[in-house]
């Protein structure tokens, strides 16, 4: 399936969707929090200016209350005064006791009714006029009206030059007429620290303004002087004013030119007291100030939603990039798998390869439509489920089917590899090769899903077949070899043979090539592997000799030979023969352990000996020889050189030249045997010696001796030894049996006494050799020939070793009987060893069969006739079961 190509787009941009939505709401909550914070520090800072105008607003009220009582006092005073009750004096002294008991106030004076001060708490201030001062105005006229009102004068420069606001009350006479005036300064210092006081931050502006709107008194001082108006229009002064309540809380301008503030002013008019008009008493802060704190953190907040909002939607940037690359990737990737899965579709339909694809964990197979027109079937026909192959499979064949298949689900071959017949539609069978491997495995290596291939092998098994019967008459195996480069190996063809080389059927073999190495020697694996590599690798014939071990029939030598060839696939294949070697392999073996044997006795031998080939070369000298001369191989390597060196003496040379070549013309009637002759050899350091040097004629080689005469005589009896005796046995040889039958066979014949001959062969001797090795085989031949031997009583009877595993008895002047019952007593002989064969048919140990015949020698009858009437008897005691004598009569031992 291809992806929709715009899926990665619609995804992205839902995401960024949402991330822009998360950001949002983070932002809406956020500022809500901060406007939250922000409402909650003005409610709290209104609260605490509207608390602190008021303690302002309290104590400036008590004291103006305060003030208005004592200028009352002092104006009851100055009616005494009038009335010439009390002196000037004294209403001075009086003034400066009231000044000394009130706080807050620079001076007390008392006015007469043209405005000159009369009286006065401070010296030198009596005489002075104040009539233009408009206090006292207002003064004079409230006198008749409202003489209790506490005139409030505008802030003004007092005659001492500070800023002041002076309290006036007018003296009413008893006519109603003005009397004088009660003065009191306000002493602007003790307002200072009152205002002072309520300053709980540094920012903090707190101040008294004269109900004109001319301003007494700042704290901190401010710029503007006392006595500046702040009643313009729009500020917070002319507000509150205007609004006409006694307190009012807001943000604006107390002066133009100064910062916002947020400032609580409270009008200063207690209820008892009638002012003319009133004082206000404001105290603000920098409304920047205020929310300084705030606006910090809210731009830091701010700062930080930014910057995590910049990161998270790089971040998703950055997520989407990746992530479109790798969707491009598996597109490339789906792609080029549809491509590739196209190909494979026409290659399996090209080649008519049937595909099935099993689910094992869900059951369901997939059988390609090859699959199924192999059989014959259309699509339609087949539905995807495993019986509908099992039931098709030849009831032959399902077994093995069944076995291959669990093997490989178990793990145990890397492969499933089977070939055998299904059943078509039209109800006959094809051969078909299945080949399948498992391509998921769950954690416990369970195989989850096996895909395979399903061929139609039909011709070629027709083929094979054909093969088959050909090869049937050819002794050894034919086969095929194929080798792939990856190093997996099959037998395309392997004729049916094999089952005796290697213990495997055909059928085995086509199937799994592997089980045939399984049964190679494994001293001998190694080497064969090479081979077979060197082979694919050159493309030479290839040629091994090597062992295979197989159960119940021991080792055995195979030889094989192949030719190889390269396939169009890069395969090589060999096309070969292998055959059962093993007899002649022991052969070569024992020849070579002969040969080794005689070698060494040469060498060993007592006397010195060389040995000279047609072309005069020397090419043995035994170490008696190298011992008795001192010549380097090198030095006598031929004939002539040894005869130069041997024999400087030009005149004798000739002499020994000429003898030598007659006693070899000799030798040739003589059975070979070279006449010794006393000759006189020089050896390398110049010495002469005296020898007799003999020899042996082989074709035309020849081998010499030297020695002295005693040595002669010892070398004679060994060679009459070596000649006549068995090498593994110790029994007379053959040779020795020949001469001794020809003589007793003459002997008998003049005394006309019967001679008579035990043939004899041991039992499954082979299966013997296949079984134990032929190394045991040897050593059983050696104990059954001592046995043969000893259990002969008479000193004239001879026991020779016939060949083989083969004896055979001369008893001169026995008859049937007494021969047969010698023959029994030598079977017995031979089973009471109790050697061991389990490969025998006959018994548990090692058995022997003897074929009797005796007769007396005539001229018509010859000792050949003898022997093949005793070989027949052989043959019978083998044939009529073994282990038993055979003469005339059938004898059951
Ligand atoms: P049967 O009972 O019919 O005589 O069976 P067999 O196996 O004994 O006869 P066969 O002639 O088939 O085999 C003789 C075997 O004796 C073949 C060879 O392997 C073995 N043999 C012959 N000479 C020697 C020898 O010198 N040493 C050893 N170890 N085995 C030998
Ligand atoms: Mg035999
Ligand atoms: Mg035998």
């Amino acid at each position: 399936m291809t992806p929709s190509p715009t899926l990665p787009d619609t995804v992205f941009r839902k995401e960024w969707r949402w991330l822009v939505l998360l950001w949002l709401a983070a932002g809406v909550l956020m500022a809500t929090i901060m406007w939250h914070e922000r409402s909650n520090m003005q409610a709290i800072e209104r609260q605490r200016l509207v608390h602190q105008v008021r303690v302002i607003h309290d104590n400036l009220g008590r004291q103006l209350e305060a003030i208005h009582r004592s200028l009352s006092a002092i104006a009851g005073d100055v009616l005494q005064l009038r009335g010439q009750a009390l002196g000037t004096d004294t209403l001075d002294d009086r003034l400066r006791t009231l000044h000394g008991a009130m706080s807050g106030i620079s001076s007390l004076n008392v006015l007469d009714e043209h405005g000159t001060v009369i009286a006065s708490s401070q010296d030198g201030l009596r005489g002075e006029s104040l009539a233009h001062r408009a206090y006292f105005q207002t003064a004079r006229q409230l006198a008749a009206t409202a003489p209790h009102t506490l005139v409030v004068g505008a802030p003004a420069r007092t005659l001492l030059g500070s800023w002041a606001i002076t309290l006036a009350r007018p003296v009413r006479g008893v006519q109603g007429r003005l009397e004088g005036v009660a003065i009191a300064t306000l002493d602007s210092a003790a307002f200072e620290t009152l205002l002072d006081s309520v300053r709980y931050t540094p920012d903090v502006v707190s101040t008294l303004v004269h109900g004109d709107g001319l301003r007494f008194l700042a704290v901190p001082d401010s710029e503007q002087q006392p006595g500046a108006s702040v009643a313009q229009p729009g500020t917070l002064f002319s507000d509150h004013m205007q609004g006409g309540q006694p307190v009012s809380l807001a943000v604006g301008l107390l002066e133009p030119g100064q910062p916002q503030r947020l400032m609580a002013l409270h009008t200063i008019r207690p209820d008892g007291l009638h002012m003319d008009k009133p004082l206000v008493v404001g105290v603000g802060r920098d409304w920047r100030l205020v929310l300084a704190g705030w606006y910090s953190r809210a731009l830091w907040l701010g700062a930080a939603w930014l910057l995590a909002a910049g990161a998270s939607a790089w971040w998703l940037g950055r997520s989407h990039r990746r992530r479109r690359r790798l969707w491009r990737r598996e597109q490339d990737l789906a792609a080029q798998q549809a491509a590739l899965q196209a190909r494979w579709r026409v290659v399996l339909q090209a080649t008519q390869q049937g595909v099935w694809d099993w689910d094992i964990a869900g059951g369901a197979v997939y059988f390609s439509p090859v699959w199924k027109s192999i059989l014959g079937y259309e699509d339609a026909d087949i539905a995807a489920t495993l019986t509908e192959r099992e039931n098709r499979i030849h009831p032959d064949d399902v077994a093995l089917v069944q076995a291959d298949l669990q093997r490989h689900l178990r793990g145990e071959t890397p492969c499933y590899d089977n070939v055998h017949r299904m059943r078509c539609k039209d109800g006959s069978y094809k051969w078909v090769h299945e080949r399948g491997q498992a391509t998921e495995r769950d954690a416990d290596g369970r195989p989850l899903r096996l895909i395979g291939t399903h061929t139609d092998v039909t011709a070629q098994r027709q083929h094979q077949e054909t093969l088959d019967r050909l090869a049937e008459n050819v002794p050894g195996v034919l086969y095929q070899y194929q080798r792939e480069p990856d190093g997996r190996s099959h037998l395309p063809y392997v004729s049916r043979g094999v089952q005796d080389l290697y213990g495997l059927s055909a059928e085995q073999l086509r199937a799994n090539a592997q089980s045939m190495l399984e049964c190679i020697h494994p001293d001998d694996l190694p080497a064969l592997q090479g081979s077979v590599l060197q082979s694919a690798q050159t493309l030479q014939l290839w040629r091994a000799e090597f062992r295979v071990t197989l159960p119940g029939r021991g080792e055995r030598w195979l030889s094989g030979q192949a030719r190889p060839s390269r396939t169009a696939s890069g395969a090589v294949l060999w096309h070969g023969y292998v055959q059962d070697v093993t007899a002649a392999k022991q052969q070569t073996l024992q020849l070579q352990e002969t040969e080794r044997l005689l070698k060494h006795l040469m060498q060993e031998m007592p006397i010195g000996l060389c040995m000279t080939d047609g072309a005069g070369r020397i090419y043995f000298r035994n170490r008696r020889f190298q011992e008795l001369f001192g010549y380097t191989d090198a030095e006598v390597g031929t004939l002539q050189q040894w005869r130069l060196r041997a024999y400087p003496d030009a005149a004798y040379r000739s002499q020994i030249i000429a003898s030598w070549s007659a006693a070899l013309a000799q030798a040739a009637k003589r059975g070979g045997e070279i006449a010794g002759r006393e000759v006189r050899v020089t050896d390398r350091d110049g010495r002469m010696r005296t020898m007799v040097v003999g020899g042996r004629v082989f074709g035309d080689h020849y081998m010499t001796t030297f020695m002295d005469l005693t040595e002669q005589r010892a070398q004679n009896e060994l060679l009459r030894k070596l000649a006549y005796r068995d090498g593994l046995t110790g029994l007379a040889n053959r040779r020795q049996f020949d001469r001794s039958l020809k003589a007793e066979w003459r002997r008998c014949r003049r005394s006309s006494k019967p001679l008579a001959l035990v043939m004899i062969d041991i039992d499954h001797f082979k299966q013997f050799n296949d079984l134990y090795g032929h190394q045991k085989g040897d050593d059983c031949l050696r104990c059954v020939a001592a046995a043969l031997r000893s259990a002969l009583g008479r000193p004239f009877d001879l026991v020779a070793r016939y060949g083989g595993e083969e004896f055979v008895c001369l008893l001169p002047e026995c008859d049937t009987q007494g021969a047969r019952a010698i023959a029994q007593s030598l079977c017995h002989a031979v089973q009471a060893l109790c050697i061991e064969h389990r490969g025998s048919q006959v018994a548990q140990v090692v058995t022997v069969s003897a074929g009797v015949a005796s007769e007396v020698p005539t001229a018509q009858t010859s000792p050949e006739d003898l022997l093949a009437r005793a070989d027949a008897c052989l043959y019978r005691a083998k044939t009529t079961g073994r282990n038993r004598v055979s003469d005339e009569v059938v004898v059951l031992l």
